[in-house]
């Protein structure tokens, strides 16, 4: 047999399939040992075969199988081609994705050694003051077995050493796998779906090989939606994955799947420890677990026979891989429902624009659930305006109407959540004298401030300095402080309400494993209780008591130079608001802008998505921005700010020839520096095009056949199409 391998060389750019003899017996998607350039490689086989073009003594032999049985199946293997054509990724790299990190390093099971009473086992053989001895014997007599570190610690090791020579007990090593969900125990609700739920779940259930959108108001029960038609798989004996942002997996998700499914679900997420992460894809993969619950990277969860596959807040961003390999999750999960032939069901209360208008184009079927499961009603949302505050004399951080609203909160003994879209004290130092702002050394960011640690701190690369007391420039002591942050918010709150607990969810509070967790079960616990937090407190969490959520500065999301800088800000506040009034009390929001005119504002008072929708989309149809264009760029960095130019020089020429072969077709191109024009000591370069869908397969293949071509060295090349974020 003829083997035909993927090797796989960290940091290469070999990315071909070589010819290898098999002289055993081995699958498509066994992990080979394979001699390549002078050393051996591991590789995986990818397709079998009778011959070979290549001569018989050029032919290498396979050295051995690295595994007994594949890691890769043929599902995998076609999932990693149609990855590798579409984000224009190297097949290794896409192959390592569905391999926990621990497979290539052999880190196996954890085993215990367990001991139990044999049939040999006499007590009367035992001397009376041998107690430890007695103790033991006693006490397996009663439990059945222990693991030997218990009993080593409850008794003694030369006791139970003893025992074992005697032949009194057996020591035997078992497998144990480790459960990273520590099941939280909440009240178990027994839901009958509303009519308009069973609904979406009969026509999902019903359909085939179809992508469906779930547009369902927030609390609109759409999670029970999604349990009950995953129910309705597993019953066919087929399996299910379910993706959320990573920070919406909050333990009240994973209970609610958990009540439901038991032991069958499996959770894949980074912040799991290596050992915990391989046992959960071990239950997936042996069948023990039929659920993949995690972030986006589940979707490479390993089964076998998927039924149905769900994106829950589907609008969210960290369904963008950014990094190496780039991917956008969707796509991913639409070819990979196409393999497995089953149903797709992207969620959300504010769908991606782009999601929406392939609803609207048939290619998602649409599902909607217009109002809140139980009659609960959408939170009100009051829009304060920060500039009429001012003329009245309040220069605060709060308004007025806030400040009453949130007093009313801690006399009745609720809960209320601050949203505030920036983490450490003030955006900035500055001098007010000569305008001289803290930047980062590494990077062309203003540093910010965070007055615990008395510190300015780069968000991009973490670097630390001491905080200004005085202008380096100008030597005056005149320090401005910029916009405010958590940390502030936090502090002035204090001052306010010094006898309600304040809690804070921002990257800097939530620092171990399982901080963020902890943070959010000690708010659950407490009544009256403030939690003040960025994004990370405005998905998911569905907490009975809130009755009031304060949005601090609507409009920081607002100005970003960005087309999608109007539907974020959309998302945002409707995701925010959607944490009040989840029960039977009703909620209020109090929204705070210095621009209370501004559409997106009036439709997100009203929760009206489709307003919303519409005005954007029109807005993107005239200004020629996707959907119905495409976004390109080609990302340039490199520590020699030279070697960057250069390339991007030599690209951009290459480029402007290819941009009259298509001429009618390009809307825009340009080289520029970026807007962040350094990042850890990185200058970055770009170019930037956007043309129309036509001829987009051909002008994106002549793209990377350019990039390819180039000869570089000490530059970093990324070719993003419809990039996330343009910084
Ligand atoms: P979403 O996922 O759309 O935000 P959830 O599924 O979290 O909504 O539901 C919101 C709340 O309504 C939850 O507390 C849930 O238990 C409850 N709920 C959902 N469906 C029903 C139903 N059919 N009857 C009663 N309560 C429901
Ligand atoms: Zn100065
Ligand atoms: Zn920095």
């Amino acid at each position: 047999m003829i083997a035909e391998v993927i090797v796989d060389i960290l940091n290469s750019n070999v990315d071909k399939i070589f010819d290898y003899n098999c002289r055993e017996v081995l699958e498509v998607g066994h992990r080979v040992l394979v001699p390549f350039g002078g050393r051996n490689t591991q590789g995986y086989i990818i397709k079998l075969k009778a011959s070979s073009t290549l001569e018989k003594d050029k032919l290498k032999d396979i050295i051995k199988p690295l595994d007994e049985t594949p890691v890769l199946t043929p599902k995998m293997i076609e999932l990693c081609f149609f990855m590798k054509d579409r984000f224009f990724l190297r097949l290794a790299d896409t192959i390592r994705l569905f391999l926990p990190p621990q497979i290539r390093s052999d880190l196996g099971h954890k085993t215990v050694n367990i001991v139990t009473l044999t049939d040999k086992c006499d007590i009367s053989k035992i001397k009376s003051n041998a107690k430890a001895q007695l103790g033991i014997i006693l006490h397996l007599k009663e439990a059945g077995s222990d693991s030997t570190a218990n009993i080593n610690n409850k008794f003694s090791s030369a006791a139970l050493k003893k025992l074992s020579e005697l032949g009194f007990v057996k020591i035997t090593p078992q497998n144990v796998l480790r459960r990273p969900i520590k099941t939280l125990t909440v009240e178990h609700k027994d839901i009958t779906l509303t009519p308009q739920q069973q609904e979406c779940v009969d026509l999902i259930n019903k359909a085939k090989n179809t992508a469906f959108l779930l547009h369902g108001v927030t609390g609109s029960g759409k999670t029970e939606v999604y349990i009950s038609a995953i129910k309705n798989v597993l019953a066919k004996g087929k399996s299910a994955i379910f993706l959320v942002p990573e920070i919406s997996l909050t333990p009240q998700m994973l209970s609610r799947f958990t009540n439901a499914f038991g032991d069958t679900v499996a959770l894949l997420h980074s912040s799991l420890s290596a050992g915990e992460r391989y046992d959960e894809f071990y239950r997936l993969k042996t069948g023990q677990a039929k659920i993949a619950i995690g972030a986006r990277s589940c979707i490479f969860a390993p089964l076998d026979d998927v039924g149905l596959i769900v994106i829950d807040e589907e609008h969210d961003s960290s369904y963008f891989s950014e990094n190496n390999p780039r991917y956008y999750t969707h796509e991913v999960a639409r070819m990979l429902a196409h393999i497995h032939g089953c149903n797709l069901v992207l969620g959300s209360a504010t769908p991606n624009v782009e999601s929406f208008f392939k609803a609207q184009q048939h290619i998602y079927k649409l599902l909607t659930l217009p109002n809140r499961a139980g009659g609960a009603e959408l939170p009100q949302i009051i829009i304060t305006d920060m500039l009429s505050e001012i003329r009245n004399g309040n220069t605060g951080i709060f308004s007025t109407v806030f400040l009453k609203e949130l007093e009313n909160c801690i006399k009745n003994e609720k809960q209320a959540m601050i949203f505030i879209n920036r983490r450490g004290y003030a955006s900035f130092m500055m001098c007010k004298e000569c305008g001289y702002v803290a930047k980062c050394t590494d990077c062309d960011v203003s540093l910010v401030y965070h007055k615990e640690e008395d510190m300015l701190k780069c968000h991009y690369c973490g670097k630390r300095f001491r905080a200004l007391t005085g202008c380096p420039a100008c030597k005056s002591e005149y320090i401005r402080q910029g916009a405010v942050g958590t940390q502030r918010v936090t502090e002035e709150l204090g001052k306010i309400f010094k006898d309600v607990p304040i809690l804070r969810l921002d990257n800097d509070t939530v620092t171990g494993k399982d901080s963020y967790g902890k943070i959010l079960e000690q708010f659950n616990s407490l009544s009256p209780a403030i939690l003040v937090g960025t994004q990370m407190i405005a998905k998911g969490h569905d907490f009975n008591n809130v009755t009031l959520v304060g949005i601090i500065d609507a409009d920081l999301s607002l100005h970003f130079s960005d087309f999608r800088a109007t539907e974020r800000t959309f998302q945002l506040i409707t995701q925010v608001s959607g944490r009040a009034g989840r029960s039977r009390h009703s909620g209020k929001v109090i929204l705070q802008t210095y621009f209370p005119k501004h559409f997106v504002y009036r439709f997100a008072h009203n929760y009206d998505y489709m307003a919303f929708y519409k005005k954007d989309i029109n807005l993107r149809e005239v200004t020629k921005f996707p959907p119905f264009a495409k976004i390109l760029r080609i990302l340039i960095s490199s520590e020699n700010e030279q070697k960057a130019i250069d390339v991007t020089r030599e690209i951009n020429i290459k480029i402007s020839a290819l941009k009259s072969k298509y001429n009618s077709d390009f809307i825009y191109f340009q080289a520029m520096k970026s807007p962040r024009g350094r990042i850890k000591n990185k200058f970055r370069y770009q170019i930037l095009m956007r043309f129309f869908l036509k001829s987009e397969k051909e002008i994106v293949t002549d793209i990377h056949k350019i990039v390819d071509d180039t000869k570089f060295r000490d530059v970093s090349l990324f070719v993003e199409l419809n990039p996330q974020n343009l910084s």
